[in-house]
């Protein structure tokens, strides 16, 4: 039996039999699986890749030898290795307009996921954020409208009524809509403000999850978020109203007593406070803390001081947004490179 090529060959749908399973046979099955295949791998004996394959519902198993009766019983039938898989089919340029919700990550271009690459090349017009990557925006065509709506802290802004009116009429239109931010779209991003302006419209909306800086920040600076042993999980919190703030609704002396790795981000303004509010709840004044600057960009560095002393180190070194403090045991868990 030759074997089917399958360049250009869509799998959506399509029931998959793999024989011959060899080293590769998870990559294979992963493959054929985000193309939309249906996939049964055929045992000759027993495989604990395999057994694993079919534990996580990735793809069915059968034992025994490769027949004609066995062959007839699926659309495709390719011996392990013997043909790549294409990528998921491009979207047709007559779709109806959509709105992407793409999370940029912290702004280097590097830790854009495949997929925000994708929805980004797909895209007619963009609407970005300034913390968004966005040197990338220079590499698409000059058909692809690029609309800064950036927030500079305490500067101008675009009103988020305008910004999601912006995404609605675009997509209306009949064109494909990227709404690029920095980090996640829905970790203070107002993703959902603006997934749910899209809903209400009926306009198509998807999104693309994003690399948050309240992961790369400490990720960068060297800080594991958890630690076995130290610490069993993280908050993420927003520290842009003060503790004592009416508008705050964060329980300051809750996470101060949780035992949890603190991340603060918009938290440059309000530090003082914070800290000595999480002081006051019983945290120890020596807990390790840093705060990370520019995390991923040109610029990027970290302040770590004591929780006490973090403050004012922050201050006295000019930290100034966007920055993401981190609070807990973990800031000092790993040697730093070259020391
Ligand atoms: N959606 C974003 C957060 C938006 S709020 C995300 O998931 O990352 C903006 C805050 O994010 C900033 O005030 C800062 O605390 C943090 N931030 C964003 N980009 C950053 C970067 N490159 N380095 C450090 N902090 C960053």
């Amino acid at each position: 039996m030759s074997e089917p090529s399958l360049a250009g060959l869509s799998l959506a749908g399509r029931t998959v039999l793999v024989h011959s399973p060899g080293p590769r046979v998870a990559e294979t099955v992963h493959a054929l699986v985000s193309s939309g295949a249906t996939v049964t791998v055929l045992l000759a004996a027993s495989d604990p890749i395999v057994s694993d394959l079919a534990d996580r519902r990735l793809a069915a198993v059968v034992h025994g030898s490769l027949t004609a009766q066995l062959i007839g019983e699926y659309d495709v039938v390719l011996r392990d290795g013997a043909a790549s898989v294409p990528s998921p089919a491009p979207v047709p340029s007559d779709a109806p307009g959509e709105v992407v919700l793409v999370g940029g990550g912290p702004g280097a271009p590097g830790l854009l996921t495949v997929d925000a690459v994708r929805a980004l090349e797909r895209a007619d017009v963009v609407v970005t954020d300034r913390l968004a990557p966005v040197a990338v925006l220079d590499r698409l065509g000059p058909e692809v409208e690029v609309i800064h709506v950036g927030k500079i802290p305490r500067g101008e802004s675009t009103p988020q009524e305008t910004i999601n009116r912006l995404l609605v009429e675009h997509a209306r239109a009949g064109l494909r809509v990227v709404r690029l931010k920095g980090g996640d779209s829905f970790v203070f991003g107002r993703g959902g403000e603006e997934w749910i302006a899209c809903a209400q419209a009926g306009v198509s909306v998807r999104v693309v999850p994003g690399v948050s800086s309240a992961l790369a920040a400490p990720a960068l600076a060297g800080i594991p978020l958890t630690h076995r042993s130290l610490t069993q999980g993280f908050a993420v919190v927003s520290g842009h109203v003060a503790p004592d703030d009416p508008r705050s609704d964060v329980d300051w002396a809750a996470l101060a007593r949780s035992g949890l790795t603190l991340v603060i981000l918009m938290g440059i303004a309000t530090l003082e406070a914070i800290t000595r509010t999480l002081i006051d709840a019983g945290m120890s004044p020596d807990t390790p803390a840093a705060t990370i600057e520019n995390a991923a960009v040109t610029g990027q560095r970290a302040v770590r001081a004591r929780l006490d002393a973090i403050a004012k180190s922050t201050q006295s070194e000019g930290v100034r947004a966007p920055a993401v403090t981190v609070v807990g045991p973990v800031v000092d868990t790993l040697p730093e490179v070259g020391k």
